[in-house]
């Protein structure tokens, strides 16, 4: 496989393309993707779970560009969706909603019916209010919609709090104890045919431990629940494994794979996975430029054009991403925190890191921010959120504009006339 970011005579490339050379075409800051780097962590998936019944059901909140969806659609990807925007993305990326599941706790009837207009996959139902929802806009367009339930089997993913979706307190899936009366309840209602089951804990897992010890308690139920005549053909693992960002080691998709399979591969089930970070994330990285450095008594400061409404991984979970010169390294080691222009104490990309000297118009790379970087962007502070480009090789493509200033104030009136 070749490498995404290599540095060729000194200089970090992505693949065949200088970075440097990119951001003084495309400006910054600027997020740029591998597109070999994404078809070898898909293909990755895929060959992993080569034993098994399987369809790949990319998570496209984690990078929802078009450019993205539409190259792992054409590599055979389907689409886990959480909203209607994330499944007009997915629809316009030319994917394939027969391979399309629909998961997330607060569907709308305006996206349920989108949804079933559509024909997807399956619906992750999250609730027992959710599951009548569905069912009575599945009747008022007289269809029948698959599902799957949502389970929620209190394991512990020993990640971040804020990405821990499986434990008892969270928002997410109903109890596993509730199971059989939610299903029971399903299998009574005439606009909605029971598919199978599905469980997603957290993300950015390091460990196959919580996966296996979840499908463990998944495999159960799919027993209970078969016994109770009910029709499971799809058991839908979630998404959530983990990448390297510092030092984590976290499983390979084969390790992944293998958990999987052996605790729920011989079910005669198809295998539906929604991984989202473990195919982006070390596929993309952001790039910014230095501004100014800055010190005051206890701290070094170096202000990059890039900020937390750009990546706000570091800001929101306290995040580590690597970050590096793009050109060759100065001599020097100098302890600094890497921060934005908003006003905000929370804004910064990196702390107490060591970098080597820096001057103003040098350009930083933070590393592995092709999953949740681009996607969690916002317009705080009034900032245009930045461009994106793919690199196949030694070429590369725009493959979001920059936003214009005119971009940011869509929609926006002064009230002329008020409405009664
Ligand atoms: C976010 C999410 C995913 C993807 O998680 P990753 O950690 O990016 O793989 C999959 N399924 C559901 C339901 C999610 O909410």
């Amino acid at each position: 496989m070749i490498e995404a970011f290599p540095r060729s005579g000194g200089e970090l490339c992505a693949e065949g393309v200088s970075l440097e050379r990119i951001a003084n075409t495309v400006g910054t800051p600027v997020y740029v993707y591998s597109a070999s780097a994404i078809d070898a962590a898909y293909d990755a998936f895929d060959a992993a779970f080569a034993a098994v019944p399987h369809t790949i059901c990319y998570a496209i909140k984690a990078n929802m560009n078009l450019a993205v969806v539409r190259q792992l659609v054409e590599r055979g990807a389907g689409i886990d969706v959480t909203s209607g925007g994330e499944l007009f993305r997915a629809l316009r990326a030319g994917g394939d909603p027969s391979r399309f599941v629909y998961s997330g706790v607060g569907k709308t009837d305006s996206e349920i019916s989108d949804a079933l207009a559509a024909g997807i996959k399956q619906f992750n139902v999250e609730s027992r209010a959710e599951l009548r929802r569905i069912d009575a806009v599945a009747g008022s367009r007289d269809v029948v919609a698959p599902i799957a339930f949502r389970v929620n089997p209190d394991v512990d993913p020993q990640t971040h709090p804020y990405i821990s979706t499986g434990l008892k307190t969270s928002k997410f899936g109903i109890p596993i104890g509730e199971a059989t009366i939610a299903y029971a309840e399903a299998k009574a209602l005439e606009h909605v045919r029971v598919v199978g089951v599905d469980c997603h804990i957290g993300s950015q897992l390091t460990k196959v431990q919580p996966f296996a010890d979840a499908l463990e308690k998944v495999r159960d139920l799919v027993g209970e629940l078969r016994d109770a005549g009910h029709v499971m053909e799809i058991i839908d693992v979630g998404g959530g494994l983990g990448v390297t960002y510092d030092d984590e080691v976290p499983p390979d998709a084969q390790q992944y794979a293998d958990a999987v399979i052996a605790a729920v591969g011989d079910l005669d089930c198809e295998i539906v996975l929604e991984p989202g970070r473990s195919l982006l994330a070390n596929a993309g990285v952001f790039v910014t430029r230095v501004l100014f450095e800055k010190q005051n008594e206890a701290k070094n400061f170096v202000v990059v054009d890039g900020a937390m409404s750009d990546l706000i991984r570091p800001a929101l979970y306290d995040a580590y991403q690597r970050v590096e010169p793009v050109g060759q390294p100065r001599g020097g080691r100098n302890l600094v925190d890497v921060v934005g222009g908003v006003c905000e104490s929370g804004d910064f990309l990196a702390r107490e890191r060591e970098l080597p000297d820096l001057e103003r118009g040098d350009l930083l790379a933070v590393r592995s921010a092709g999953a949740y970087g681009f996607a969690m962007a916002s317009n705080y502070n009034g900032r245009r959120r930045a461009a994106e480009v793919m690199v196949r090789g030694d070429r590369f493509r725009v493959v979001r504009e920059r936003e214009t200033y005119q971009d940011t104030i869509r929609g926006e009136e002064t009230p002329g006339e008020w409405i009664e």
